[in-house]
């Protein structure tokens, strides 16, 4: 027997009344229909502030000099055509982040996928939405993927079709790692799954959330070229920049 919807409804509306949510941010206690939507509130969730700024056209980083290419990309040439990125990886955002990935706040993958999203608006239909793989240690750890769970809702918000089509191996935790360590870590560690012949001659988006020094992004997007991606623009939630 299913539960008509508005009987469901009320019945929701008594248990979030009775059990209210607070904001992460700042501990206010948020709206029932809102919390079903983010745990954040309106007014934290205003007040984040995207990158600002003059910013390479490949790879976002601010810019000092009259160039629209930073130094880095002048000499290192990417396999992505391009990386957008929301935030600096600093304050609220690192925060909200850390509350995603390592204190199961899956509802936050909505609220982060809202502010992706609204970078594909204007992409052609047919784009395809990858995300980035996860260690398979982390996911097993986590019990989820973040970052596909990410790109899912992403894709799903956007309109566009998803496929989690790229495997990650075995491979030594990145974060203390610099850009050649990286990628000699990196090199042969990710690998096509049969779903990225799909990809030929399409405009793809690697998502992923925290850009740092590009390599993961750089090894993604070469396997994607190779399995025919017309592009390959990287989608991230912050950078540290
Ligand atoms: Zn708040
Ligand atoms: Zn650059």
């Amino acid at each position: 027997m299913t539960v008509p919807k508005a009987i469901a409804a009320a019945v929701r509306l008594v248990v979030d009344s009775a059990f209210p949510e607070h904001c992460l941010l700042c501990g206010g206690v948020l709206e029932p229909g809102h919390m079903r939507v983010a745990s954040v509130c309106p007014d934290c969730s205003a007040a984040i502030s995207p990158l600002s700024g003059r910013r390479c056209a490949v790879c976002s980083l601010p810019l000092v000099s009259e160039e629209d290419i930073c130094t880095r990309c002048r000499v290192r040439r990417f396999a992505f055509d391009r990386h957008v990125s929301l935030f600096e990886y600093r304050g609220d955002v690192r925060e909200l982040l850390y509350y995603y990935k390592f204190k199961g706040r899956e509802r936050l993958a909505i609220f982060f996928a809202g502010f992706l999203a609204r970078e594909l608006e204007g992409s052609a239909p047919e784009s395809v939405v990858v995300p980035v793989p996860s260690r398979p240690r982390t996911v097993r750890a986590r019990g989820c993927a973040a970052v596909e769970l990410l790109a899912r809702r992403c894709a799903g918000l956007a309109g566009l079709a998803f496929t989690a089509c790229l495997a990650r191996g075995k491979g030594v935790s990145q974060k203390t790692l610099d850009y050649e360590t990286r990628l000699a870590n990196l090199a042969g560690r990710i690998a096509p799954l049969p779903a990225a012949a799909r990809l030929a001659g399409e405009n793809v988006y690697l998502v992923d959330d925290i850009f740092t020094t590009g390599a993961t992004a750089h090894e993604c997007a070469l396997v994607l070229k190779k399995a025919g991606a017309a592009s390959v623009t990287v989608l991230t939630v912050a950078m540290e920049a």
